[in-house]
């Protein structure tokens, strides 16, 4: 890990400074060049992965395409949350619970490797705020209780669950149902962090070229070669992190994943009622998927919701934002949308990102879907420390082979798969919703017939017979009196 680089150019240079000073004067790599690590992709994986790899003494080239955070990185919601796409339950079937337990680690590593970097000293203004809130769209307590436990004892993670009752008290909607609330997780500025990330990387050594797409590699040799339109670059090890932009240097990788653009807006403030209707702080996502939000600003809601497998300009889903927020927060009314944003992410068949070697040093940190922050992070140090101390816990994710995505015609099933899922979903909590208001309406009917017994002085007409024996104490209470289902598991408050 010892070779030593050109000269940096005089474009470089100022294309760094200009960096940090927020400007984006950009420095494409116009030299040969050599290194230990060249890492393609200046995303969160990238970035990752070259800030470690520099921090452990490598040499670091990384090439980006376009320009720092261009797609998905500097273009999300910052939420920083232990775990993966998959479903804890889902991933434990696929691979046991003892290797789930060691990924479930390493991805709670990831998260804190971002938290170690996301200070203010490091990132002015990142705002890092802690606590993050999963609702539940449908009352289904009785599984909350083994997941609360199985989070706590087994995975080692701080959960608390919060009944229908609490998270109604925090967010003003009959949406939501039960809550899970992560106090370590937290959120931060999504969109300046990763060129917090970039900076850090810079400092610590590795070099950064924008404007400079990888257009073929060889990796058959030691020295494995890379080529830009402008420059040729030698390294020990690549590392494919450009996502599905991929393409040319290993287009049949970018095929394993299904491109899914995600789409959010910032609303105009929304003053004081905000905080009224939405009490809570920290990121909100509901259980299914759908939404993902938190107020910002000081009175303003930024908010992801709608999902396309298709390319489309960010604006042209305000109108569908604004209407989610309505429905789920009718008393905010028709809000105005100040900023759109948007990218698209890599999701992989089995719902886990692909981090590992495909080939002596050629590496591969993709596929993060929905959920990048910690998992990215995760993928750098792991591909970092393997590279450079031959720490080989990458293989954990061996079982998550690189499945075709099914190119057009697969893109197009797996829209269709995600309308079903939403549409079923959303069918799902509107039957909670009905249930939860026919229990209301009961317990208002026996409440009304009990003060009517009350009032006429005599208790309900009992008819002629026996009178019976007086219940035990011990004896269940009477169907009906039961407080109903939305409030009637043993979870913590
Ligand atoms: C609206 C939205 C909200 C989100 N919110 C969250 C959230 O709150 N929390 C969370 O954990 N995740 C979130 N995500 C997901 C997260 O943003 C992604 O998982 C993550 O950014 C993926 O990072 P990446 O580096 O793999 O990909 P990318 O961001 O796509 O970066 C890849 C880079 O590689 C470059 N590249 C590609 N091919 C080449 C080539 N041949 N040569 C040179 N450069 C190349 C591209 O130009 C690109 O800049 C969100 C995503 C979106 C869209």
């Amino acid at each position: 890990m010892s070779e030593t680089f050109t000269s940096v150019s005089q474009e470089e240079a100022s294309g760094e400074a200009s960096e940090e000073a927020g400007l984006g004067a950009r420095a494409r790599l116009s030299f040969d060049l050599d290194a230990d690590v060249c890492v393609i992709g200046a995303g969160l994986a990238g970035l990752s992965v070259a800030l470690e790899a520099a921090r452990l003494g490598a040499s670091v080239a990384v090439l980006e395409g376009r320009h720092v955070g261009w797609n998905a990185s500097g273009n999300q919601l910052g939420t920083v949350m232990p775990g993966f796409a998959l479903p804890l339950a889902e991933l434990i079937e696929r691979i046991g619970f003892e290797d789930a337990r060691e990924l479930w680690t390493l991805s709670k590593e990831g998260a804190e490797f971002v938290r170690a970097n996301a200070t203010e000293e490091n990132m002015p203004g990142i705002c890092l705020s802690e606590g993050v809130l999963e609702v539940s769209n449908v009352d289904a307590g009785d599984r909350l209780i083994s997941r609360l436990q199985m989070l706590n004892e087994d995975f080692d993670t701080e959960v608390e669950g919060w009944q229908a009752d609490r998270v109604r008290a925090a967010l003003r909607t009959d949406r939501y149902f039960h809550g899970v609330h992560y106090p370590k997780a937290f959120q931060v500025d999504g969109r300046k962090y990763v060129h917090g990330l970039a900076a850090l990387a810079r400092r610590a050594g590795a070099r950064i070229f924008e404007d400079t797409p990888v257009v073929s590699i060889d990796h058959s040799g030691i020295r494995k070669r890379i080529v830009t339109p402008t420059a040729r670059l030698r390294a020990t090890h690549i590392v494919l992190a450009g996502n599905i932009h991929l393409g040319a240097p290993l287009r049949r990788l970018s095929e394993t994943l299904l491109p899914v653009w995600r789409y959010a807006g910032v609303t105009a403030p929304l003053g004081e009622r905000l905080h009224e209707i939405v009490a809570f702080k920290g990121s909100v996502m509901d259980s299914d998927g759908i939404d993902h939000f938190r107020v910002v600003d000081g009175d303003r809601l930024m908010w992801e919701s709608p999902e396309t497998t298709w390319a489309a300009r960010p604006q042209r889903f305000a109108g569908a934002i604004r209407r989610r927020i309505r429905s789920i927060f009718p008393e905010l009314g028709n809000v105005g949308i100040a900023d759109m944003f948007g990218g698209v992410t890599g999701q992989t068949v089995h719902g886990m990102p692909q981090i590992g070697q495909l080939r002596k040093g050629l590496w591969v940190a993709s596929g993060f879907g929905r959920q990048g922050m910690n998992t990215s992070a995760m993928a750098g140090q792991l591909i970092a420390r393997s590279i450079l101390q031959g720490d080989e816990r990458w293989k954990l994710f061996s079982p998550f082979e690189l499945v075709w995505a099914g190119g057009a015609t697969g893109r197009v099933a797996g829209q269709l798969v995600g309308i079903w899922g939403r549409a079923s979903s959303a069918a799902a909590g509107s039957l909670a919703r009905y249930r939860e208001r026919v229990r209301l309406k009961d317990r208002e009917r026996e409440a009304r017939l009990a003060a009517a017994n009350r009032a006429a002085g005599s208790g309900p007409r009992r008819p002629a017979g026996p009178r019976p024996r007086p219940a035990p104490a011990s004896e269940p209470a009477a169907p009906g009196s039961a407080e109903p289902a939305a409030h009637d598991h043993s979870v913590s408050q």
